[in-house]
């Protein structure tokens, strides 16, 4: 089968009947770069900048930051690269950063983390927002924001980036022909709210780690419940199905980032959901191309939607069966 997706690089990622998925990988350091080409990627979907942090013993230097987002980019070439703002705090605490003194959190994966730290130490977020524009001159720059919780939140960061790139402007530097701005889905109670947030974004990317993880009420690290709560679990299917509706009222692109779409199980069913854009591991291009390819989507979105009407509990079984039945 290696060598079955190996030969599946340079073959287009469409379904039996026409339809484009889009297939990202998941990166963050400057090598993964190379992943794109090795394995017949559209771009990069998520970017998490809070790897160079995390591997760094002294907070990164603008210029050094800027220097990894051009090397990722010219590597991308006319690919699109989605950069996500430092996702830092919570557990991936840097020994570096002042925290005021503050204890340790008790619940780091819901602390001071990410978008929230980022708005309150506002000095990170414009020089990464500096370093970003200036990595992407004369580009398209397509950026995220982790964690968003409230609307106001993406709205801040996202004048942040606005202003930084104003005063680039008046400092007549080169600067990105054009920014995307994009949030994460991966806080529930997002969702309540979409009709306030999508009018203001150019893209959503669903976080399925941190989601699944927030709906369930259920670490994600934790090795006892790894295995416990199902990814194809109703409420996790019915709950990104609205998700996924609210977009295409709203005409919003909406992708899938986390590790949920890497399984080709998991991205059909997401597939028959209308999602069109995977962002996922590199090595599991290949296999859910493979699917991609195999599949007819027209039928699975009117076999998911049937599912869903019907109240079938088992989505797993059922969508496995149908798969078997269509030859996928
Ligand atoms: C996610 O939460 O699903 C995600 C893609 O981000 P991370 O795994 O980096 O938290
Ligand atoms: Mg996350």
């Amino acid at each position: 089968r290696r060598a079955e997706f190996a030969a599946m690089r340079d073959l287009p990622s469409v379904t039996k009947d026409g339809a484009r998925v889009e297939l990202m990988v998941n990166a963050g350091l400057r090598d993964d770069a190379q992943a794109l080409d090795m394995v017949g990627a559209d771009g990069i979907g998520l970017f998490r900048t809070e790897f160079q942090f995390l591997v760094s013993a002294t907070l990164p230097q603008r210029e050094k930051q800027q220097r990894l987002y051009k090397d990722v980019l010219d590597a991308a070439g006319d690919r699109p690269v989605i950069f996500r703002t430092v996702d830092i705090g919570g557990d991936k605490a840097l020994p570096y950063m002042q925290r005021d003194g503050e204890e340790l959190e008790d619940n780091p994966a819901m602390g001071w983390r990410a978008l929230r730290l980022a708005l309150d130490r506002d000095g990170l977020m414009k020089a990464q927002a500096r370093a970003l524009l200036e990595a992407a001159a004369g580009k398209v720059l397509h950026i995220m924001f982790p964690m968003v919780s409230e609307p106001w939140e993406y709205e801040q960061a996202r004048t942040l980036v606005e202003h930084q790139r104003e005063w680039l402007v008046k400092q007549r530097k080169k600067v990105p022909i054009a920014v995307k701005y994009g949030a994460m889905l991966e806080v529930p109670a997002l969702a309540e709210v979409l009709d306030i947030l999508l009018p203001r974004l150019d893209f959503l990317s669903i976080g399925t780690n941190d989601l699944t993880q927030f709906l369930f009420a259920a670490d994600r690290a934790h090795p006892r419940l790894a295995e416990r709560y199902d990814w194809l679990s109703i409420a996790i299917v019915r709950f990104l199905d609205r998700v996924v509706r609210a977009c295409e009222v709203h005409k919003v692109p909406v992708g899938v980032c986390g590790e949920m779409g890497g399984r080709t199980l998991e991205a059909m069913a997401l597939i028959g959901l209308g999602v069109r854009r995977l962002s996922i591991t590199p090595a599991s291009v290949g296999p859910v191309k493979a699917m991609i390819r195999s599949v007819d989507v027209t039928a699975l979105q009117s076999f998911m939607r049937d599912l869903l009407d019907s109240g079938v509990v088992d989505i797993r079984s059922s969508l496995s069966r149908w798969a078997a039945d269509e030859g996928v």
